[in-house]
């Protein structure tokens, strides 16, 4: 057994790691949205699905398929829900497939669930869903505490790291969508999905601090993007990928009580 991927194993080995101690099932969840003309529509998905991978394999988790529908994108972090591409679930929908699955891993077995979220505006959606399910199972099972971990992982990117990433000052996460953070990433794990030579060049999106309905499209700059990958680069997609696992790996062990599930396992 090689993969931490729970899609690749057989019924049997996922029964018997599931019935481990301590073990763990991270959830990735993305978007399907719209991330400029040099990246796929599915880029928040498949970050947040290969860092969950990389951190199963340091934490002896296992990595559950990826929620590839996100919350409404929205024009101060995302571009917005009216761009072409972006193709997003409501809020009651998302909160009943997070709790839905959840209390499934939960009652499988599982002592731990993490969800490790790639796409901004979905947060609360799976807080509430997560919340719920974990509040069920912890009074329907006797005996059984389990416990859950939400994060998104921009947020373990520390300042040095930050430094050397973008050396000319960072602007905040808010208008990293299809910028240098997403794109360096991408660079690294996902090299052929990525064309540099499409990257936008303009002045990072001036975003008011208040949204408008309906949303007006003349406020999203016209590639989608709400600052430029100019900077990019496979180098500084290793800097924020060593940052990010090392440190969602070691908050996992901090807060639970892992087992190793995936390594010794036929
Ligand atoms: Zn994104
Ligand atoms: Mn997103």
């Amino acid at each position: 057994m090689t993969s931490v991927f729970l899609e690749d194993l057989d019924a049997e080995t996922y029964s018997a790691m599931v019935a481990k101690e301590g073990s763990t099932v991270i959830i990735p969840t993305g978007a399907t949205e719209q991330h400029g003309p040099h990246m796929p529509l599915g880029v928040d998905a498949m970050l947040s699905r290969a860092i969950a991978g990389v951190v199963a394999e340091s934490a002896g988790a296992l990595v559950a398929p990826v929620f590839s529908y996100g919350y409404k994108s929205q024009p101060r972090s995302g571009g917005g829900n009216h761009r072409v591409g972006t193709t997003s679930l409501g809020a009651a929908a998302l909160t009943g497939m997070v709790d839905d699955v959840v209390s499934s891993f939960l009652a499988q077995g599982f002592k731990n669930v993490v969800v490790l979220n790639g796409h901004f505006e979905i947060y609360q959606f799976i807080y509430e869903g997560l919340d719920n399910a974990v509040d069920r199972a912890r009074t329907r099972f006797t005996g059984s505490s389990p416990r859950a971990i939400l994060l998104s992982y921009w947020d373990f990117v520390d300042e040095a790291t930050l430094g050397k990433v973008f050396p000319e000052g960072f602007l905040g996460w808010d208008i990293e969508h299809g910028g240098v953070l997403e794109t360096s990433l991408m660079l690294l794990l996902h090299p052929e999905k990525v064309d540099m030579s499409r990257v936008v060049d303009h002045p990072p999106a001036k975003l008011t601090p208040y949204d408008i309905f309906p949303e007006d499209p003349a406020r999203t700059p016209a590639s989608g993007c709400l600052s430029s990958a100019k900077g990019a680069s496979a180098e500084r997609g290793q800097l924020l990928l060593d940052a990010v696992t090392t440190q969602v790996a070691g908050a996992l062990k901090g807060e639970l009580l892992l087992g190793n599930i995936t390594l010794e396992v036929q």
